[in-house]
């Protein structure tokens, strides 16, 4: 129980991936989800705000960003509400290490061969502007040598 209070929730969702280790009963969480009525990504996730899928499967889903910084600008964001990565723990870990399996696969049917940078900005010197965990895949032309 002390394990599944730790994890992170997210509306229509009762129990989910035990072979992730991320199963866990909604009503326990409930005092979580409803702060995540705010929440930017939630509402994408949701389709309560339109977005552009590239992908989505129950964990994770992907879109392009509305602001491109790069020809291909896509986001990965978890379905969990996992406010940025100072957030990650042993327990929901396994959710970040699964949508960094996803990422290859969609850089491969995007076309990025020639190489792509994935980003997370964390807190106010991250520049982090959305207050849930995503993670930035920028391809599709030469990236500039300097990160900040
Ligand atoms: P960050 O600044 O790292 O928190 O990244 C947030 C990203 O979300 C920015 O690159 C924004 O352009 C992007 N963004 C904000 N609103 C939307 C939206 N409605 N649809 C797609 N991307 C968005």
């Amino acid at each position: 129980q002390e394990i599944l209070r730790n994890i992170p929730c997210w509306p229509g969702k009762e129990q989910l991936a035990p072979d992730l280790g991320l199963c866990y009963n909604m009503r326990t969480m409930k005092k979580e989800c409803m702060n995540m009525s705010d929440c930017l990504f939630c509402k994408i996730i949701s389709g309560d705000i339109p977005s552009t899928k590239v992908y989505e499967d129950e964990l994770v889903y992907a879109f392009r960003d509305i602001h491109p910084q790069a020809s291909t600008h896509v986001l990965f964001v978890p379905k969990a509400h996992i406010p940025d990565a100072q957030a990650i723990t042993a327990e929901n870990a396994r959710l970040v290490a699964h949508i960094f399996t996803v990422i290859p696969q969609v850089a491969r049917q995007l076309g990025l061969e020639e190489g792509y940078r994935v980003v997370t900005n964390c807190g106010k010197h991250g520049c982090q502007s959305v207050q849930h965990l995503h993670f930035h895949l920028l391809g599709g032309n030469q990236l500039s040598e300097t990160m900040a």
